[in-house]
């Protein structure tokens, strides 16, 4: 993706297959992804919208999600704080954590890709200058993400990653900030990893070379 790969790849029915919960970016990188269940696409100036099961994805995260453990939470104040929790649950940093809070949200600081993008594709720091930063306050929605070792920067996103939809399922994207009221958590610890590479042409020929790896995944995350 950061390079500026954004052709879809990967059909909707075969993510869904996959997983019932994760996320991930539409075709043109013109939307994010939230699989709850069923894909929704959130973009800029649009409500949430389900996707179709012939819609290509240039990525998705996901997992079959069956949790460890579901418990309530209040007064989660930050992403960090919500992270701290997610691994003391988990005691361990070194195995992946799906997680999934339905509840009741005080702030939400919401990004969405612009629309805009035509190929060539610029890269995706490059993109995102334009992106859209929304603030939600006093929702009531679901968070679906990961935690993932920092080990795989690069092959995902390193640290806490996740994405919103409300329940109305009208509003929703990538998540920059969240001040939970309360809700319930739900999280699962995973320690396999399947990995899905495109096969198409673009991709094949594709040099994946990329400098600031890191930093820029810091920076378009939002982290
Ligand atoms: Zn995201």
């Amino acid at each position: 993706l950061l390079i500026g790969l954004y052709d879809g790849c990967f059909p909707v029915s075969q993510v869904c297959e996959s997983g019932n919960l994760g996320l991930g970016c539409s075709h043109g990188l013109d939307g994010e992804m939230i699989l709850d269940g069923d894909c929704y696409i959130a973009r800029a100036n649009q409500h949430v919208k389900k996707m179709a099961p012939s819609d290509k994805l240039p990525f998705a995260q996901v997992a079959q999600f069956q949790p460890d453990g579901t418990l309530p939470i209040a007064s989660v104040k930050s992403k960090e704080a919500l992270e701290e929790k997610l691994l003391s649950l988990a005691q361990t940093n070194n195995l992946f954590i799906g997680f999934r809070i339905e509840g009741a949200f005080k702030s939400l600081s919401i990004r969405v890709p612009p629309m805009t993008a035509k190929k060539p594709y610029p890269p995706m720091v490059e993109l995102l200058k334009n992106q859209t930063i929304y603030q939600l306050n006093d929702v009531q929605g679901t968070l679906v993400g990961f935690w993932s070792p920092k080990q795989y920067q690069g092959t995902t996103v390193a640290g806490i990653h996740f994405h919103f939809v409300d329940s109305e399922r009208i509003q929703g994207g990538h998540v920059l900030e969240i001040q939970i009221e309360r809700g319930k958590l739900a999280y699962q610890l995973y320690d396999r990893l399947e990995l899905q590479l495109s096969v198409d042409q673009e991709f094949l020929d594709a040099d994946l070379d990329y400098g600031n790896l890191d930093a820029h995944i810091k920076h378009t995350e939002g982290q």
